[in-house]
């Protein structure tokens, strides 16, 4: 799409320029890695860097298809008014945005019951009208819809005004389905996962994935460092060139500390998919690391030592500052052995699993409803909140892990995995992880990273 293509009254270039963004190309820091591939298109094609990159928090992907032209020339091209809904908009304030003079327009929309899209505005949702150079309405474009699974699709859609010919209007809905995009992002973590994850331009619902995938191997809560690195391969969708959502986490490298975990997802016929290390072991842990979900408030480390407690070895477990009334959950599949008063652990609840181990959740301030002794839990099912009661100076979990009830650090062991591969399936997922493989395995000393070559930022190196 040409800019040049478009005239725009220079009072709306500024508020427009925002929402062609999508348009260009996408990049933040050098370029990495192009990766141009669409999953409909099957195989992975990839664009090698020209040079090497000197920085390392950064995203790339190609330019999207399917631009349409509003038109082909610049002396009847219509002018195209955006704007962004706000809270506590009103039908009449959009339209006076947009600049929008017809008298008879705003009856119809509230009378028009094709048009009742338009009665729900939903905040940060797009507006445009196209205005020929008389100010006279070409079409009102409400994007409702902007993007919602809908299957194995993705799917935006929206409302179309135009008027008749006859001095009225009409209106109808269209829609279309998504392009899928795949993207390679890395990033190093400074301050928090999100902080990292923002500076490469992942959106949020892949930091989360990412957390959840690798939730039996890494506490999110607890584990992260300065310098931790990860590259992700995820999916997005885009409708005419912009963005409508985020898909799936493909493949992810994460290393924390000075250990790598990866994770590609394969789905070996197509219905059940999950996520699997390169080595083809599941990831779906028999416990999660924490009992304390990774979010955005969450993400910030440092002080993560609890004031009273201090380290590990003090009172047999690991502490989670959180909020009040943070949801905790159970780490594994178990019975509930005790809910209820202890003293010193204020309400605690304990759950016994399979091999003689049990989890304690202690110092809540309630538990979920329903919660009582001798009940069935299943992984990550939803106990009880975060609190302050027994003896505890600020909300946080008290969380035990006990073998044979004696107490050991559930962050130092490694936690039995469910499932492997059978061997037909094995060679089916080596040829799914091939695709990715190149691409994800920045960090083991490949030397892509680094201000210099063969300088890489691998701790062990
Ligand atoms: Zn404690």
């Amino acid at each position: 799409m040409s800019e040049k293509g478009i005239p725009e009254a220079p009072s709306l270039r500024a508020a427009m320029h925002a929402h062609r963004k999508p348009f260009h190309f996408v990049r933040k820091g050098l370029m990495l890695v192009a990766l141009g591939l669409f999953a409909t298109a099957g195989a992975l094609a990839v664009v090698e860097p020209a040079e090497k990159p000197a920085v390392y928090t950064e995203q790339s992907v190609l330019p999207l298809p399917k631009i349409e032209v509003l038109s082909e020339t610049a002396s009847s091209a219509p002018f195209i008014n955006e704007t962004v809904i706000r809270r506590g908009d009103t039908l009449a304030a959009l339209l006076q945005r947009l600049h929008v003079q017809e008298s008879g327009l705003q009856t119809f929309l509230i009378q028009e019951p094709a048009a009742r899209s338009i009665y729900k505005l939903y905040p940060g949702r797009i507006v445009r009208a196209a205005l020929d150079h008389e100010g006279n309405l070409v079409s009102l474009r409400y994007d409702h819809t902007p993007g919602t699974r809908d299957g194995s699709q993705f799917v935006s859609r929206w409302l179309e005004v135009t008027p008749d010919g006859k001095g009225g209007f009409q209106a109808a809905e269209h829609e279309q389905v998504a392009d899928t995009q795949i993207r390679i992002a890395e990033g190093e973590i400074v301050n928090s996962l999100f902080g990292a994850t923002d500076a490469a331009g992942i959106p949020d619902h892949i930091t989360l994935q990412m957390a959840e995938i690798l939730s039996s191997k890494i506490d999110f809560l607890r584990d992260l460092r300065k310098g931790d690195r990860f590259r992700v391969v995820y999916e997005t969708y885009a409708s005419e060139g912009r963005d409508v959502g985020a898909g799936r986490v493909l493949a992810l490298e994460f290393l924390n500390k000075d250990k790598t975990y990866d994770a590609v997802w394969f789905a070996p016929d197509s219905s059940s998919g999950a996520y699997y290390d390169f080595e083809g072991r599941s990831l779906q842990g028999a416990f999660l690391r924490s009992a304390l979900k990774f979010t955005r408030i969450s993400s910030t480390f440092g002080g993560r030592r609890h004031p009273v407690h201090g380290g590990w070895r003090q009172h047999n477990g690991v502490d989670y500052a959180a909020p009040s009334g943070t949801p905790i959950h159970a780490t594994a599949d178990g019975v509930i052995k005790f809910a209820g008063w202890q003293n010193g652990y204020g309400n605690t609840i304990i759950i016994e699993h399979h091999n003689n181990i049990s989890t304690l959740y202690a110092h809540q301030k309630g538990f979920a409803k329903g919660i009582k002794k001798g009940m069935k839990v299943r992984q990550g099912d939803h106990i009880g909140y975060v609190g302050s009661t027994g003896w505890s100076t600020g909300p946080h979990l008290h969380y035990e892990f006990r073998v044979n009830n004696k107490a050991v650090d559930p962050l130092s062991i490694d936690l039995p995995v469910a499932r492997t591969l059978s061997p037909a399936e094995r060679k089916q997922f080596d040829t799914v992880l091939a695709q990715y493989r190149d691409h994800i395995q920045l960090l083991r000393g490949d030397g892509v990273a680094g201000n210099s070559e063969g300088d890489t930022l691998v701790a062990s190196n």
